[in-house]
């Protein structure tokens, strides 16, 4: 696989497409042992969840459902700070078993701050299910319960993550020339 060069810059092959189906397969067989009978409800958040969240739920052999939402934040009164708020969430939560999906957890902000939302509505359960991590960029206190691949502090693109708009269409993942 040769680099590739997205707006200014270079990218380089990291993990490939391959190693990365293997990967998504091995946490929907740990979904679909754990949450059998239990009808969990996927939540991906959008955009760079989209294609992670697809193809996990494909490999559910269980009852599922699935839904997207879009986080947007914007800055609260002095009290709140940075609020983040989601758009599109109309499931009835109350009672059910949650599985957040996200694309990558970097330093924590966004689901930190997003999860009260979700615990507000009463659900059953919630866990966390993400693509990637970076352990040495995190800052606040979430843990993913399924997580395909712990990586380092550098940037990455593909497989639904861009990089200023492209990049989400391809199959592998690139990491940052250094
Ligand atoms: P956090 O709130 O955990 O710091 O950041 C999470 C969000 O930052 C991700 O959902 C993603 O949109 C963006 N992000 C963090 N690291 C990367 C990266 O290496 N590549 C891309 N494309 N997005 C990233
Ligand atoms: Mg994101």
């Amino acid at each position: 696989m040769p680099g590739i060069q997205i707006h200014d810059k270079f990218f380089v092959p990291f993990i490939n497409a391959d190693t990365i189906n293997k990967r998504v397969r091995a946490l929907a067989g740990k979904i679909n042992s754990e949450y059998a009978g239990k009808n969990p409800l996927l939540i991906g958040i959008l955009n760079g969840s989209f294609i992670f969240a697809a193809d996990l739920f494909r490999e559910l052999m269980i009852e599922a459902e699935i839904s997207f939402i879009k986080l947007v934040s914007y800055k609260g009164t002095s009290t709140t700070g940075h609020v983040i708020s989601a758009i599109g969430l109309e499931e009835n939560l109350h009672g059910r078993h949650i599985i957040i999906v996200e694309d990558i957890i970097d330093t924590g902000k966004t689901l930190s701050t997003f999860l009260p939302e979700i615990y507000l509505r009463n659900p059953a359960s919630v866990k966390i299910a993400t693509f990637l991590s970076k352990p040495a960029a995190l800052q606040f206190d979430v843990k993913a319960d399924f997580n395909a691949f712990e990586i380092e502090d550098k940037f990455v693109v593909g497989y639904g993550l861009d990089y200023d708009g492209l990049g989400r269409n391809l199959p592998d993942l690139y990491i940052l020339e250094s």
